[in-house]
């Protein structure tokens, strides 16, 4: 098997591992398609408008991590139009309203992963700590750090230039099987506990 569909598949065991029910309950429907049942979750709902809803992220990689997902549906950024430009652009204006309401101080990044497991768009909102127990894999350090993790204002820019959205799979993909490093001074890791040890170290305030 080629060496990208192997990592992709692997970083999918994670999220199914994650999105898979546990125990006996009957799960409705695929692990894949878990969003779309998370909008409806009154624990999980944070804020909603006649366009979007916004969700926590369920096994949140950071302090705050949410999820701003649009009412209409569009399973993934390949099915983006320009007409939806208006759209990409509140999301992006609620996803920083609610960062700015949790936490003032703290940074956040605003985007997408380029090759997302879930189905249904969702943009995610991600502060800078990456202090949290459910970020445990090189992948999911990667796909938060890399370029696998597209800003909101690049995918916008493309869809304004291109009159679509559609990044390459092979290549995404590699990003998650990069070495470790930390994602403000650059230094090599050797493992996700050295790592998430070393970035305490660090400040993720707004004037740090
Ligand atoms: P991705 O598809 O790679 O952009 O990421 C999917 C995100 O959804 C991950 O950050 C998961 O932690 C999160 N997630 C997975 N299943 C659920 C769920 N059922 N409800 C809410 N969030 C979820
Ligand atoms: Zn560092």
């Amino acid at each position: 098997m080629a060496e990208s569909k192997s990592v992709k598949r692997k970083f999918d065991d994670v999220a199914k591992a994650e999105s898979k029910p546990s125990g006996t309950k009957k799960f409705a429907g695929h692990w894949s398609q878990g969003l779309l049942a998370s909008m409806n979750d009154p624990d999980l709902i944070v804020e909603k408008d006649d366009k979007l809803t916004v969700i926590k992220d369920k096994y949140p990689k950071a302090k705050h991590h949410f999820l701003v997902m649009p009412k209409e549906t569009i399973p993934n950024l390949k099915s983006l139009k320009q007409e939806h430009l208006d759209l990409l652009k509140h999301m992006e204006k609620i996803a920083r309203d609610v960062a700015q309401r949790t936490d003032k101080k703290i940074k956040f990044r605003f985007g997408y992963h380029a090759v997302p497991s879930m189905s249904h768009l969702h943009l995610h909102a991600i502060s800078q700590d990456f202090d949290s127990p459910s970020l445990k894999t090189k992948k999911h350090w990667n796909s938060f750090t890399s370029p696998y993790f597209v800003d909101s204002s690049e995918v916008i820019k493309r869809l304004e230039k291109e009159h679509k959205v559609d990044f390459n799979q092979k290549e995404n993909t590699e990003y998650l099987s990069l070495d470790l490093k930390c994602h403000v001074c650059g230094r090599p890791m050797k493992n996700m506990p050295s790592l998430k040890s070393h970035i305490r170290t660090h400040s993720y305030t707004c004037d740090s």
